[in-house]
């Protein structure tokens, strides 16, 4: 039997390298949207293979002893997920299909499944798929150095980008693609506030725009404030207990700034037309801000194809 849904107007599409990615990176703008009855879709690249394990009891699921922490991955995923509630989750190609390529380098990069060496378009073809079925207004991915110069997050990047290309071949365009970003005045605020502290993350960092993600304000398209989603990005990241420690900096940034460093996420807009803003650079507060949700083609009935 074929069930035939109806999806939200309003339909966001991220594009992650590794489990954790979502909930570090988006969690928040995520949590937002889903409990604003949009439709979240979550594509994760690679398994996370190659992460460092935070949990000592699980030392041994590592890539060079039992080689597991893959599997174990995808439910940490799942339970961020939930925390995020978000419901819709894929990997990019079905679970496995890509490995986790390890730091720029390392000859993990060299391995027969890394996502570093995916065939761009076939892993674009993986992606042109849930595009098709899902038809997002709007994309979130990474810069073209991935945030942060990561393999896998770069190729997240060209996969997504190269995707949206396809896309519009078939007349699906996503309206819309944003890439994340810090902007620089929010990180200096940081640096700032983390000065004396003994646990200071910016320690040997004399000027924000060393950080290869900081970004001049004037360049940031939109600020998310989902600071009323701060307590459901937090547990997300508690579900990825492998990678994240609990004596994180991340968690002592929280501490310090709260709901606003958890809660305020910022994109760069790489495709499409910014949509009325405020503040003195315009920032957008809804990535769906001057689309026109409930017009268009793209309302056409999808089948449910549930989750893979
Ligand atoms: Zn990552």
């Amino acid at each position: 039997m074929t069930v035939v849904t109806t999806l939200p107007d309003r339909r966001l599409l991220l594009v992650h390298a590794h489990p954790d990615d979502e909930s570090i990176g988006t969690g928040s703008t995520m949590a937002h949207y889903a409990a604003a009855g949009a439709h979240v879709t979550l594509v994760t690249c690679t398994l996370g293979e190659e992460g460092e394990i935070h949990v000592p009891e699980l030392a041994g699921l590592a890539a060079a002893e039992a080689d597991q922490l893959g599997g174990y991955r995808i439910a940490e995923l799942a339970a961020a997920c939930a925390e995020l509630g978000v419901t819709d989750h894929r990997f990019l190609g079905g679970a496995g299909r890509y490995r986790d390529s390890g730091m720029m380098g390392l000859p993990t990069n060299g391995h027969p499944r890394a996502f570093w060496r995916a065939d761009l378009d076939e892993a674009a073809g993986y992606l042109l798929e849930v595009i098709q079925e899902v038809r997002p207004q709007v994309v979130i991915t990474y810069d073209d150095n991935g945030f942060y110069g990561h393999p896998d997050h770069i190729q997240a990047h060209r996969v997504a980008m190269r995707a949206v290309e396809l896309a519009a071949r078939e007349g699906l365009a996503p309206a819309k693609v944003y890439w994340t970003a810090m902007p620089q005045s929010v990180l200096e605020a940081g640096m700032t506030h983390f000065e004396e502290a003994s646990d200071n993350p910016f320690a040997g960092i004399s000027d924000a725009t060393e950080l290869p993600f900081c970004t001049p304000d004037k360049e940031i398209a939109a600020r998310i404030d989902a600071t009323d989603q701060h307590v459901a990005k937090e547990a997300a990241m508690r579900a990825h207990a492998t990678q994240i420690p609990a004596t994180s900096w991340l968690y002592s940034i929280a501490g310090n700034f709260g709901a606003e460093f958890m809660g305020v996420e910022y994109f760069t807009l790489a495709v499409g037309t910014k949509g009325p803003g405020g503040g003195p650079y315009g920032w957008e507060s809804d990535l769906f801000a001057g689309l026109d949700v409930a017009a268009g083609p793209d309302r056409a009935p999808v089948s449910s194809a549930g989750h893979r």
